[in-house]
């Protein structure tokens, strides 16, 4: 017996954990500063700890008042009809759902490259395939229409990572609407505002009034800091919202994560803090590290390091837990999300150190 053939399935790499890097280097998990996967160094907001203790006894019925107060919280929150509101397990899972809606078997998605690789991986578990556009090094990442449309052969999905991981960039909402308009009918362009609260740009949402031929992605991973409960969602437009009841995953947003993110919502202060302290990080990075770096509306800075390999492994033994782009396609460089103003120096000082020691890949 074997599975079908997996061999065009690239296995998902995740940013290395504190529990594993701690065990690996016989270290105790506290005097790790963990910087690899883009998480609220703050942790998640009090409001929401307060509601998952509160959710714990009630986890022996399905989530069912929660998950429909959490999609009408956030239709009010951008002016929607709740069905164009598709609650899932993170946007990862939105975009399973997406891809089960738009997809049928040989369809293809258009990506960027570098890029998640999510999107992929899911067009390939729904017998889909994908191509990339490049987001190029030499033009400092920038995102343009032009650049997807050159790339742009009639795919079914288009998906646009603004900020973009793992480098930062925006694609500036003209570059949006010229894309909306310029596509075929057939095409969603889907718009993943996954880091979407640290940028200045505003959400892209609102243009679901004006195009129906545009999805956003959003999580309540980074800036929430609930990356642990799984909780994101997709604003679809209206004309199909009711597609979600035929592809979503019964009760795969849980009762925990929904209660979880209706009291993150509350929290607007947590949110603005943790907003700001990620604004401060970036450029802080930006500004002390010895080494070149691009404009980030994200919560992390893509950073040239020459060996990102060796950068890498010499600072996890001083510590410091960054993400090797290598997985990325960009292997000279490493990602550093954005710390408390603690974590944000420590890193500096311990990457500056080894920049100037590890010689150049
Ligand atoms: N989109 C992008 C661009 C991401 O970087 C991530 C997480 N790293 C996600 C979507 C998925 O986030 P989650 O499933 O945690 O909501």
């Amino acid at each position: 017996m074997q599975p079908r053939d997996l061999s065009a399935h690239a296995p998902y790499v995740p940013g290395r954990g504190t529990e594993e890097v701690a065990r690996e280097l016989g270290m105790d998990p506290e005097d790790l500063t963990k910087l690899s996967s883009n998480e609220n160094p703050h942790g998640p907001s009090p409001k929401a700890v307060a509601a998952i203790e509160d959710a714990a006894p009630t986890v022996s019925v399905y989530p069912k008042t929660a998950h429909t107060d959490l999609t009408e919280r956030l239709a009010d929150k951008w002016g929607l009809e709740a069905e164009q509101v598709w609650v899932s397990p993170g946007a990862d899972g939105s975009i399973d759902y997406l891809t089960r809606a738009m997809l049928e078997p040989d369809d293809r998605i258009l990506e960027p490259s570098p890029g998640f690789s999510y999107y992929s991986m899911s067009a390939r578990y729904h017998h889909g395939d994908a191509a990339q556009y490049e987001v190029s090094k030499g033009d400092d990442f920038d995102q343009t229409a032009d650049l997807v449309l050159d790339a742009y052969d009639g795919e079914r999905m288009v998906y646009l990572t603004t900020p973009h991981n793992p480098t930062g960039s925006v694609l500036p909402r003209d570059e949006l609407v010229e894309l909306a308009e310029s596509v075929e009918d057939h095409t969603l362009l889907v718009v993943d505002e996954a880091y979407g609260e640290f940028a200045e740009e505003p959400s892209a949402i609102d243009l679901l009034s004006e195009y129906d031929n545009i999805a956003v992605l959003r999580t309540f991973s980074k800036a929430y800091g609930l990356a642990g409960l799984r909780i994101g969602y997709a604003c679809v437009p209206e004309a199909w919202a009711d597609a979600y009841a035929r592809v979503n995953t019964p009760f795969a947003a849980s009762e925990v994560a929904c209660r979880a993110a209706l009291a993150a919502l509350d929290d607007e202060e947590h949110v603005e803090k943790s907003v700001e302290s990620a604004r401060w990080s970036r450029a802080y990075l930006r500004e002390h590290l010895d080494a070149p770096t691009w404009e980030s509306e994200g919560n992390f800075v893509l950073v040239e390091v020459g060996d990102a390999t060796a950068v890498t492994e010499a600072a996890q033994r001083e510590g410091v837990i960054v993400r090797d782009c290598g997985s990325f396609g960009l292997p000279e460089c490493i990602r550093v999300s954005c710390g408390t103003e603690a974590q944000t120096k420590r890193a500096v000082d311990v990457l500056n150190r080894i920049v100037s020691e590890v010689p150049p890949a």
